[in-house]
């Protein structure tokens, strides 16, 4: 069976832990793959060469650094349909879907080709009489990536690009449920001319982000994943006086006002909760009916579902594929068939999906949902959209700002000052006005609120460079010998 092993300073490397993992096509449910999973030794040896790379690759001129980064770009061009097959063949998400990943990774890789610009610093002459001074942004050295199974291209290319870019080098540890992605990014990575040890992989679980949340070499961590990891990371990388942003899970809301355009509302609805099987952090998983619209958008979301066709991510029929493991299919089956007895009332129940093999589940429907319910509470990453109605407005801001997630916030209505009310009162990171996934374009920043963001940096944009950078403030004069004089005051700058 193929094993999937790491990548460091340029090259790939057999685990040596003894320890490993299976990998699923989740399609089939079947394993097809084997994941070795780093030691404490392993996750060493990778630091000593990321900090060995990194000696070189901070002095390394701008236009080198752009020249690769342009060479990244086309050559995931020239493989994103390999990336995305690879996405979706230990995922589970449709391909079509798969690639759209790899072209919102892209856009992040395009965002870094723009480096010398965004590294200019700033410079104030004759701040007193015969002082300059300038500021610098220099490389924070080594940092570990931390990534989901969810996005397993976007999420590494969100991170690395503009670490990369900013002269760190970068140590990703992906998710052991989807690891190949993350090696055929290292061999482009190679390809493209970085220097051996810039990029490396580690293939591993726990032991392997502990070994990189404690290990001194490491300089800054970029994670992404689950809020009660998001927090243990943020907790201990900190601790150890590591530079840490650490995105958490989500339970994003989709408000629709009674003016909305019920069809419109209902079909944003279907793609944003169903979309790659409801396992994106900005999935709607919750749809805020207010007022009289909610007999008719309950109708038209029901009706839209038996348009969905759910089947194997290769499959240019399927618009949805199956759920990453067994494990995670049963939990999420199990809130669809607990909901009745929670009080919400199903309207369509897609967890009996009987299909032989793979880890299926159709799209289910709960109205009636309320807080409090553990339908409403947990964040569920699956085809399950829940419905709680409310009605007015501010019974809809109340329950959003009352959750303790704030990832997505969607708002459908044609009306701009309850528009532009919403867009100010809720306490939500990125918010969606008659858009339901509002995930922002590479050149600003992602980042949710609450318990969806630990720390205080957004991930990739403008964010991105300056987590990855730190600054060195330069004051300097040069007067002729003659001026010189003891002063033992304060430097006063009139
Ligand atoms: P996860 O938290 O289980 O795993 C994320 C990473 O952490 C993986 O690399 C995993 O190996 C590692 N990990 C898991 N348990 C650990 C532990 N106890 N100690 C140290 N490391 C550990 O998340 P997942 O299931 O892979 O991804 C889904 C979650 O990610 C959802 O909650 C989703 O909302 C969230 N997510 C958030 C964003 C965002 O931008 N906020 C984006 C994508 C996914």
């Amino acid at each position: 069976m193929q094993s999937v092993e790491h990548w460091v300073a340029g090259r790939a490397i057999p685990g040596t832990s003894g320890r490993s993992a299976p990998v699923f096509d989740p399609a089939i449910g079947v394993q097809t793959k084997t994941v070795s999973l780093a030691s404490t030794a392993e996750v060493d040896e990778a630091v000593r060469c990321a900090v060995e790379a990194a000696a070189h690759w901070r002095e390394s001129p701008l236009g080198q650094r752009t020249d690769k980064m342009f060479r990244l770009r086309e050559l995931i061009v020239a493989h994103r349909q390999d990336l995305a097959l690879l996405v979706s063949q230990e995922h589970g998400k449709v391909v079509t879907d798969a690639a759209g990943e790899v072209a919102r990774g892209l856009e992040c890789v395009e965002f870094a080709c723009g480096i010398p610009q965004m590294l200019k610093g700033s410079h104030s002459s004759e701040v007193s009489k015969g002082v300059d001074v300038h500021t610098v942004l220099h490389a924070v050295g080594v940092v570990a990536g931390i990534t989901p199974f969810n996005f397993p291209i976007m999420v590494p290319l969100w991170m690395m690009a503009n670490a990369l870019a900013c002269g760190n080098t970068f140590i990703l540890k992906p998710s052991e449920k989807d690891p190949s992605p993350s090696l055929l990014i290292a061999e482009l990575v190679q390809e493209a001319g970085f220097p051996d040890g810039v990029f490396n992989v580690l293939q591993g679980d726990a032991v392997a982000v502990d070994a990189l949340l404690n290990h001194p070499g490491v300089d800054a961590v970029s994670f992404v994943g689950s809020t009660p990891v998001a927090r243990h990371i943020y907790e201990t990388g900190t601790r150890n006086a590591k530079r840490v942003q650490a995105l958490g899970g989500a339970k994003n809301h989709m408000v629709v006002m009674p003016d909305a355009d019920v069809g419109a509302a209902a079909d944003a609805a279907v793609s944003a909760a169903y979309g790659s099987a409801g396992e994106r952090c900005m999935a709607i998983s919750v749809i805020v009916a207010v007022g009289a619209v909610a007999d008719p958008l309950v109708d038209a979301i029901a009706a839209r579902i038996p348009e969905v066709v759910v089947g194997p991510g290769d499959d240019p029929r399927s618009m949805m594929g199956p759920l990453v493991t067994a494990e995670h299919r049963d939990r999420v089956t199990s809130y669809v068939q607990g909901a009745a007895d929670e009080g919400a009332r199903v309207v369509v129940d897609g967890s009996s999906d009987d299909r032989d093999g793979g880890f299926f589940t159709g799209c289910s429907l709960i109205d009636e949902v309320k807080p409090g319910m553990r339908l409403y509470d947990d964040e569920i990453f699956g085809p399950v959209l829940g419905v709680v109605r409310v009605p007015h407005f501010d019974e809809a801001v109340a329950l959003i700002n009352a959750n303790p997630y704030g990832n997505g916030v969607a708002l459908f209505t044609r009306d701009g000052a309850t528009a532009r009310q919403f867009e100010r009162e809720v306490t939500v990171g990125m918010v969606g006005i008659n858009v339901p996934i509002p995930v922002p374009v590479a050149f600003h920043s992602f980042g949710g609120w609450k318990a969806s963001l630990f720390g205080d940096s957004p991930i990739y944009g403008p964010e991105g460079i300056r987590f990855y950078t730190r600054p060195k403030v330069v004051t300097s004069r040069w007067p002729e010998p003659t001026d010189s004089a003891i002063d033992l005051g304060f430097p006063s700058t009139r």
